[in-house]
């Protein structure tokens, strides 16, 4: 079972493409976020985001065996509490949020954060530097510590928070001091690397130490539509590092499906059901990691 929990949507893909490219990669199971950087979407347009969570939710109907619908809104827009719950309403499972002229502990994004604990959802967000230019000041994980306010959330931060990982570590350990496991713990990180490939084996190295897999969980961040085999390929680049750092059957399945299935709670109750048509085999090594390109988004 392989959970890809980082999958961009960009409008420009059918629910039929979109099955053929989980199938072709070997992901039995896709969390697709709404469009918000594609042309005819922004984050600073909250109708925008409106059309595209509607956009989402029509992709995903139907199909709740084999995708789960994350919506986007702007929390510092006065409409984001209401289009939240809107979204969820249409099917819609969780929310990503992207801080960017606003930080997580801003008195005018908890309304959105309350809502989103109110209704228990699975949050993913966006850690760490951009690499489009946009400055990644607001982006710090300790930052997200505010999420501590709002009981009932389960948050994500992507991209390991690079080049924060050791903070992104720290904020992660303090649920296991005070006694939460990883299933209970607040944060979880996902593994769409933000790390260049130097990087990567030892932040990965120190995560799964500190915090072990159960805070760790696969996604590609790939952009639809695109072909099975990009994903794949970036199966095979965190695959290559749990080999290179001798990582057990058990952990692995951790990384690779529950932890998501977790995070997302009520939303996976139906993952499974509807597996992918091609053998979930490891992928043929396509690129050897230290020749990875720097992603994240
Ligand atoms: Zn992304």
């Amino acid at each position: 079972m392989i959970i890809d929990a980082h999958l961009h949507c960009t409008g420009r893909e059918t629910v039929d493409d979109v099955l053929q490219t989980l199938d072709d990669a070997g992901i039995d199971h896709g969390v697709l976020l709404a469009p918000f950087l594609s042309e005819g979407y922004a984050l600073d347009d909250p109708a925008s985001l409106r059309r595209a969570n509607a956009h989402l939710a029509r992709i995903v109907a139907g199909h709740r065996d084999r995708l789960t619908g994350l919506a986007v809104v702007n929390p510092s827009d006065r409409s984001a509490a209401d289009d939240l719950r809107a979204a969820i309403d249409t099917g819609l499972s969780g929310c990503k949020m992207v801080p960017s002229g606003w930080y997580p502990y801003d008195e005018r994004v908890q309304p959105t954060f309350a809502v989103a604990a109110e209704l228990r959802l699975p949050l993913l967000f966006h850690s760490g530097i951009f690499i489009d230019g946009r400055s990644g000041r607001f982006c710090r994980p300790s930052f997200f510590e505010a999420l501590r306010d709002h009981p009932g959330v389960r948050v994500t931060l992507a991209h390991l928070s690079w080049p924060w990982t050791d903070e992104a570590i720290a904020v992660g350990l303090i649920d296991r001091i005070h006694g939460r496991s990883g299933a209970d713990a607040l944060f979880r990180f996902d593994l769409s690397f933000g790390p260049p490939p130097p990087y990567r084996l030892e932040v990965l190295r120190r995560a799964l130490e500190v915090l072990g897999p159960e805070s760790l969980q696969f996604g590609s961040d790939c952009f639809l539509p695109c072909p099975g085999t990009e994903i794949a390929q970036r199966r095979g680049w965190l695959g290559d590092l749990l080999d290179q750092l001798e990582v057990d059957v058990g952990a692995r399945a951790q990384i690779w499906s529950d932890t998501a299935a977790t995070w997302l709670g009520e939303a996976a109750s139906s993952i499974g059901r509807g597996a992918c048509t091609r053998a979930a085999s490891r992928p043929a090594r396509l690129s050897r990691c230290t020749r990875m390109r720097p992603l994240c988004c």
